[in-house]
């Protein structure tokens, strides 16, 4: 055992409450939840807010509850508590919106030791200056305009209230270093960044003063996040050597990608975690598949448990290049899992997407047997969405098929009728204790040989009239399922239907 005392790991999933959960913001989680859970530590949850014009109403609600249907347990931060969203922890508020005061202690201690300054530039000179850069084809950024006023213009800017921002000041023209967990050592100079604004008009800090602030304060150890803010994080370093504070550990995730390698959005798919669940994936299944994209074992290990992922996962086996988000490996997946569960627990997941699909239903009363029908289905779909696209005809009392889709090949209607009143008439007469797939083959069978029939000329007309389709599961099993009233009804209608 080790003398010294070992840092302890602490992950933060940092999101802006924008109104949903992207799955690349819960690959973002699941994968500090991995590398905290796997280390003993602690995995925080923290809202970003303090961009007050992107706020969306129940915005945070909707982040837990898909973190929660994820199975994603928050250990410290916003927590959800009783079906509401609490604080848990002694680093809090861990809401930014509510640390304003502590952004501008910082802030205020930044202008003191001359590493930021007031910025007292209007919007619409910025805004000349973009545009004279834009033409130039320079790059846009602040010209340093109020980085040297003097402490008497400043002071008299101050005290007529002028609006005003505070703006680092970045030192010029030195050379930083720091290792990303993924994509190893990158060096940067400082000339290539702006002056950067900490503290807005509005008095909120910007993203880059709050989420180091913060991540320095609550104790974070591993910054564990999307690509696209790498090119953020010279600003921050920035910041943690201005506070004199020690820089964490930084690792950028690759950017998730639409099969044709775009950048994955709104337009080509869903990207909300709820909106997956919605169409019936498994959360273990989307948990299973996300955690590959970007990550892999090493072997050919594909299904993965959370407990498993919690102890194969590794944080320095990411991948440098974009995941491709393949939603027909996702459907396998979820098969896969859909598959695997146990009936009850299959049952309950189901009726809520069955009764959607058929509102008329009374499966509270059962007039069929759902067991049956779902154990049926359980091996067959992918989502729990598709349940019933098939075995609607067991749900529907009335089928809606043309009678001519009755006759078999070269039969007529008049041998059809024929035969459904054979099988009619042999099924009037079975017993209930016959009526199982078994006898009901048997039968059936019996029938066929003793009227020189061949198969397709009585199943056929038996399928069609059972499920109004042409593809179905096989007939016994469904007259079986359907039982003897539903099905002579059913036969019964056929029959005149043909007659008609
Ligand atoms: N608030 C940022 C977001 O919405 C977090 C970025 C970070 O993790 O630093 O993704």
């Amino acid at each position: 055992m080790s003398l010294f005392k070992q840092p302890k790991i602490r992950t933060r999933f940092a999101p802006s409450p924008t109104g949903y959960l992207h799955v690349g913001g819960l690959r973002t989680a699941l994968y500090s939840y991995l590398f905290a859970k796997q280390k003993k530590g602690k995995f925080i949850l923290r809202i970003e807010d303090t961009d007050q014009t992107r706020a969306v109403y129940g915005a945070v609600e909707n982040l837990l509850q898909a973190l929660t249907w994820a199975g994603l347990t928050v250990d410290e931060g916003i927590i959800e508590k009783n079906g509401k969203t609490a604080e848990k922890g002694r680093f809090g508020p861990y809401k930014q919106s509510k640390r304003l005061k502590i952004y501008q202690k910082y802030a205020q201690k930044l202008l003191k030791t001359g590493q930021a300054y007031y910025c007292f530039c209007s919007p619409s000179r910025l805004e000349t200056l973009r545009h004279q850069q834009e033409q130039a084809k320079q790059p846009t950024r602040y010209d340093g305009h109020c980085r040297h006023s003097s402490e008497e213009e400043i002071n008299q800017k101050l005290k007529t209230n002028q609006p005003r921002v505070i703006r680092m000041k970045v030192p010029e023209n030195q050379t930083l270093e720091f290792t990303d967990g993924v994509r190893g050592q990158l060096t940067f100079n400082t000339k290539d960044i702006d002056d950067q604004i900490l503290i807005k008009s509005d008095g909120y800090p910007t993203y880059h003063l709050a989420s180091v602030v913060d991540d320095h304060l609550m104790g974070i150890s591993h910054i564990i996040r999307g690509e696209e803010w790498l090119s953020s994080t010279p600003k921050h370093i920035l910041l943690y050597l201005a506070l004199a504070w020690p820089v964490p550990n930084f690792v950028h995730l690759p950017l998730l990608l639409n099969p044709d390698k775009s950048k994955l959005s709104k337009r080509q798919g869903d990207v909300a975690v709820e909106d997956y669940r919605r169409q019936g994936y498994l959360p273990e299944a989307l948990i299973n598949f996300v955690a590959l994209l970007g990550w892999n074992p090493g072997t050919d290990q594909e299904l993965f448990s959370l407990a498993e992922l919690i102890e194969k996962f590794n944080l320095n086996k990411i991948n440098k290049s974009g995941a491709i988000f393949d939603l027909k490996k996702l459907d396998w997946m979820n098969s896969q899992y859909l598959k695997k569960i146990a009936p009850a627990r299959f049952a309950e997941l189901a009726k809520p997407f069955l009764q959607k699909r058929f509102p008329q239903f009374d499966f509270n009363n059962q007039q069929i047997p759902l067991a049956e029908i779902l154990a049926l289905e359980q091996t067959r779909i992918s989502r729990l969405d598709q349940l019933g696209t098939e075995t609607e005809f067991f749900f529907n009392a009335e089928l809606t098929y043309p009678p001519e889709l009755l006759i078999w090949k070269k039969s007529s209607a008049a041998a059809t009728r024929k035969n459904l009143t054979l099988l009619t008439e042999r099924l009037v007469n079975c017993p209930e204790t016959d009526w199982t797939i078994a006898k009901l083959e048997e039968q059936i069978k019996q029938l066929i040989t003793a009227n020189n029939l061949t198969n397709g000329e009585l199943l056929w007309p038996m399928r069609v009239a059972l499920t109004g389709q042409a593809k179905s599961p096989p007939p016994f099993e469904v007259a079986m399922i359907l039982g003897p009233e539903r099905t002579l009804k059913r036969l019964t209608i056929a029959n005149k239907k043909l007659a008609e």
